[in-house]
């Protein structure tokens, strides 16, 4: 047979991949001190809204939307390859959204030609949440873990480490202390003997009310990951940076650029 004709031309969707934010359910109750200027409630509460209430949104079955015209017609709406952020204004293991998680898990099966991103602060629901089939079927999908203080670190990590993800990766975020991965990095290894923690991202916090980050922190835990081969992102200053002893306030619409400009990622 001929290899180049072993699949028909059709097959190939002519998009280009993307990045979508996928909402599956909006509300939440706060988890922790992290939790603390959670922009969701603020939002929620500035326009009258209770955000303790978690309620399915109108986009729930976004990834599995077909056009249903145009020449890309019968084709998902979202493209294949795409990158789909979960659950930014709840969290994907939050109790009151058992009832419509195996649906999500689904549809989530279903798309694995894309990748799938979600954040928790609830690891110790996870065990309990995951799909009956969990295992290759999920490998486009990355479940990470929030620990915004060594607290947090200490009570999340042993729980999340143990647990059988196909990917760990850790967020710092808000950084409201130091935070040494060290134990956690060198308790919790794959076979061949690499880091269970595939890549960390630290930030600080947004908003009016942002709690100081201080830069040495931040440059503490990329040596950890750096001495260990673990990728490492610096997702945004937050609004309060302290630096060399100053204190820099950071407009919101700065606060990624002067990240990247600490140049501190490791791919
Ligand atoms: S877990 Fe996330 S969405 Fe829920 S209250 Fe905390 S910061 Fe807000």
């Amino acid at each position: 047979m001929d290899q180049l004709s072993l699949f028909p031309e059709e097959n190939i969707d002519p998009r280009p991949p993307i990045t979508v934010n996928w909402n599956l359910w909006h509300g939440c109750t706060k988890a922790s001190t992290g939790c603390m200027h959670c922009y969701m409630y603020r939002r929620d509460e500035s326009i009258g809204k209770d955000p303790t209430v978690v309620t399915k949104t109108e986009n729930f079955d976004l990834p599995v939307r077909v056009l249903k015209s145009g020449k890309n017609k019968g084709r998902y709406k979202v493209p294949c390859g795409s990158y789909i952020d979960t659950c930014f204004s709840s969290d994907f293991f939050h109790k009151d959204a058992d009832d419509w998680r195996s649906e999500a898990w689904d549809m989530i099966r279903e798309r694995s030609d894309c990748t799938f991103f979600m954040i928790t602060k609830r690891p110790e629901r996870i065990a309990e949440h995951l799909p009956r089939d969990w295992g290759p079927a999920f490998s486009h999908v990355t479940i990470a873990v929030t620990c915004e203080n060594q607290a947090m670190a200490d009570k999340r990590l042993p729980v999340y480490l143990s647990l059988p993800l196909l990917h760990h990766s850790v967020m710092i975020e808000p950084m409201l202390t130091a935070v040494d991965l060290r134990p956690y990095i060198e308790k919790y290894r794959k076979a061949d003997g690499s880091p269970l923690i595939e890549r960390v991202s630290v930030g600080g916090e947004s908003g009016n009310e942002a709690r100081i980050c201080d830069f040495a922190w931040v440059e503490a835990v990329q040596k950890q990951c750096l001495n260990n081969g673990i990728s490492f992102y610096y997702h945004q200053t937050g609004a309060r940076l302290l630096k060399d002893g100053k204190l820099y306030n950071i407009p919101r619409k700065l606060q990624h650029a002067q990240a990247h400009k600490a140049g501190l990622d490791i791919r």
